[in-house]
């Protein structure tokens, strides 16, 4: 069912040369990073993520409650980019608006959601962003099966009308009418898609423990289901982020690292067990710019892999 995808294809980034290649080497980097805000350009925002040496981050799009989306300043772009290569920065991920909602029942809400994540994926492609995470819709009573149809059609009809940039589906708690709380929810989505080959997923640690997943026991029992039933070259980024609701609440609350029900301990072993797959990892954690840099050192004291070896690994500059 699944077409195979080439994960380089994918994260290729624009700044990447050949020279660059990076599929020959044993271990990925560490991509490590943090949803910040982009509100003051992409380059003041790839600087803030340097100097809590993150070497990857997320961001919106737009404003997340809606509004129109900024033109892309080319020269802000290149300037990021050219810090980015500088920082030997992983990809990018970008995040559509909460309004999005494409298994909602009310056509307005669903030609809104097209146009949006339309001009959105020409926008981050513009960016030389590879990603952009969606969260797969409510259903709003109408019920999940409905809502599968519904969200899987409006992906298609987006994807038919654009041709960059990859879909990330984000696994959800299954708050109220939320669908994506269930990989075999997802599973029938991408199903739905004929295993698109622009489609991925956004896996967030919070989200599947509310969602029933025992993240803070088998990870690694979870990450072989995603295998099987999504394709593991189809998992393109993670949410790392501690949970204050109790496990299988189906309530979305995020925590700082080590605060939540998660804890330190499993929250290592889930990133032992992400990092040869080389993804980008960014924070959604509560606590703030200042937290999400004493997040990154911890982990990366935790992990033994310091941000300064990272930047070693193509040689000098
Ligand atoms: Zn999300």
């Amino acid at each position: 069912m699944q077409a195979k995808i080439g994960k380089h294809f994918l994260t290729r980034l624009p700044y990447e040369e050949e020279e660059n290649d990076m599929t020959d080497q044993k271990t990925p980097p560490l991509y490590l990073g943090a949803h910040l805000s982009v509100a003051k350009g992409m380059k003041k925002m790839v600087e803030q993520a340097v100097s809590i040496k993150a070497n990857t981050c997320q961001f919106f799009t737009r404003n997340p409650r809606g509004g129109p989306s900024k033109k892309v300043d080319l020269e802000d772009r290149d300037q990021a980019k050219a810090l980015m290569k500088a920082h030997y920065f992983g990809p990018l991920v970008a995040h559509a608006p909460y309004i999005v909602n494409p298994a909602s029942p009310d056509e307005k809400v669903r030609q809104n959601t097209v146009k949006i994540l339309i001009e959105d994926l020409a926008k981050i492609s513009e960016l030389g962003v590879p990603y952009l995470v969606v969260h797969p819709g409510s259903h709003k009573g109408e019920g999940a099966h409905l809502g599968i149809e519904r969200s899987a059609a409006v992906i298609a009809e987006v994807l038919d009308q654009t041709d960059s940039g990859v879909i990330l589906w984000e696994t959800m708690s299954g708050m109220g009418s939320e669908i994506g709380g269930t990989m075999e929810e997802l599973e029938e989505l991408l199903t739905k898609l004929s295993g698109h080959k622009r489609i991925g997923f956004c896996l967030d640690t919070c989200h599947m423990f509310t969602g029933g997943y025992p993240v803070h026991e088998s990870f690694q029992e979870i990450i072989k289901e995603f295998g099987k039933r999504l394709g593991k070259d189809r998992l393109l980024a993670v949410h790392l982020n501690d949970c204050l609701q109790p496990f299988a609440s189906q309530k979305d609350r995020h925590a700082n690292l080590g605060e939540g029900l998660i804890g330190w301990r499993a929250l290592e072993d889930i990133l032992k067990e992400l990092r040869p797959l080389g993804l980008p990892i960014n924070l959604e954690t509560p606590g703030g710019v200042d937290n999400y840099a004493e997040e990154i050192k911890e982990i990366r004291g935790r992990l033994k892999i310091p941000y300064e070896n990272e930047q070693d690994r193509e040689g000098s500059l």
